[in-house]
């Protein structure tokens, strides 16, 4: 049996990333350009034109498909493919061009519109893996949009696939894609019951093989430290300085370890990244992160014991503290649904590769849809230096991804 598989995601990419579809943090519309319905548009009009014929997009701009289960599999649960179509408002999106580095041996990767960038081995470990594939980069002005163009190609070949290939089995296929995920709100409309599946999966992860199961909990903390004023030349023994005591408070948070800069794995942190306020009034927003609730709670602590000791010598200062939930670790829903993680390590294996756990140092649209009622965890689109200039992927990345997306279907049918 040959182990080929060959899909249209690589032509597929290559035209999407040209669409500019920027999402933008300062604005009020959903979605927060029109620019990304130029896409979506055009997607529900080859999903149409492959045949499927429920293809919509609604009024906020998600789109829905449905592939229809084999003859005879429409009892197995519905399962939905799920990816985003903006890129990051941080760098352009503009007039992407994108460049095919035919059969990759290890030479630097010099992206020519801007020859002071080059893509190189020594500072992309994850390219040694990918000797004699084909590389896909942007030309140096612009990111690629591999995330999750990635996954928007690959979802469509995959439908396309198996519309080509009846003879796989499978249940119903949900495809959903979405707006705005980059500026935190791609299920913020999210219609979970008209989406119409059971379970589902994101595409939007980087290295072959990666699976994505787990994700920070997170909370977000507001400390309003309140002092009391008075004139300072006659303000001896009178005067507490709010600003004083928020400037002590993060100074005597933990110099090592417990901070985005010096955490990773497994760790969580405490991140202090806003101070607002004056003498009388002073203001410290943090942001809390741990794998586990609990640890949560333990970090809310230590942050109050300390508040509260920094104001404890000052009878007429104080500290109000507030705690707000941001989104919690979606592990807590798939430990209840193994199923869900089974066939797609069942499905890895089937299209030759090792799944390898990995966690979200971040929350996902997948944590936000398991806990609105749809188990939702994160698969390997082949994205690489997301964000960024140097952002690249491969034509065998996304043909992989495609493939395992019909094994998954045909998993669930088995
Ligand atoms: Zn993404």
């Amino acid at each position: 049996m040959s182990n080929v598989f060959s899909s249209s995601a690589a032509s597929r990419f290559l035209r999407y990333v040209t669409f500019d579809t920027q999402s933008d943090e300062q604005s009020k519309s959903y979605p927060s350009t029109d620019k990304q319905l130029v896409l979506l548009r055009q997607l529900v009009a080859e999903l149409q034109a492959m045949g499927i014929a429920d293809a919509s997009i609604d009024q906020f701009g998600y789109v829905m498909a449905t592939v229809p289960a084999t003859p005879g599999k429409e009892h197995v649960p519905p399962i939905g493919f799920l990816a985003h179509v903006d890129t990051s408002p941080e760098v352009s999106g503009t007039g992407v061009r994108p460049i095919v580095h035919k059969n990759y041996d290890g030479r630097d990767l010099v992206l020519p519109d801007d020859p002071t960038l080059i893509l190189r081995e020594s500072d992309n470990p994850e390219l040694a893996d990918q000797r004699g594939n084909d590389i896909i980069t942007a030309s140096g002005t612009t990111l690629l949009g591999a995330d999750d163009k990635c996954g928007v190609a690959e979802i469509m070949a995959a439908a396309e696939y198996l519309l080509a290939h009846p003879d796989i089995p499978h249940g119903a296929l949900k495809i959903g894609f979405t707006p705005d995920e980059e500026v935190g709100r791609g299920t913020q409309y999210f219609d979970v019951a008209r989406f119409g599946a059971t379970y589902a999966y994101t595409l939007d992860g980087p290295t072959r093989g990666d699976f994505e199961v787990e994700n920070f909990s997170a909370d977000a903390m507001t400390l309003i430290f309140h002092g009391f004023n008075a004139h300072p030349g006659y303000a001896k023994g009178r005067m507490v300085n709010a600003l004083k005591l928020a400037a002590e408070f993060v100074h005597r948070l933990p110099h090592h370890g417990m901070s985005p800069e010096t955490t990773d794995g497994g760790d969580g942190f405490v991140h202090p990244h806003t101070a607002s306020g004056g003498v009388e009034r002073a203001s410290i927003k943090l942001l809390l992160r741990d794998f586990a609730t609990k640890g949560l709670d333990e970090k809310a602590r230590m942050l109050t014991d300390l508040a509260n000791e920094i104001v404890r010598p000052y009878p007429s200062a104080s500290v109000q503290i507030e705690r707000q939930e941001s989104y919690r670790n979606m592990k807590v829903v798939l430990d209840r649904y193994p199923d869900v993680v089974e066939h797609a390590m069942n499905a890895m294996r089937r299209a030759g590769l090792k799944p390898r756990f990995r966690r979200i140092r971040g929350g996902t649209d997948g944590a936000r849809l398991s806990f609105m009622g749809l188990p939702t965890p994160n698969l390997f689109a082949g994205q690489h230096n997301i964000h960024s200039r140097l952002e690249w992927t491969s034509v065998q990345d996304l043909d992989k991804a495609a493939q395992v997306i019909v094994e998954i279907s045909r998993s669930w049918a088995e």
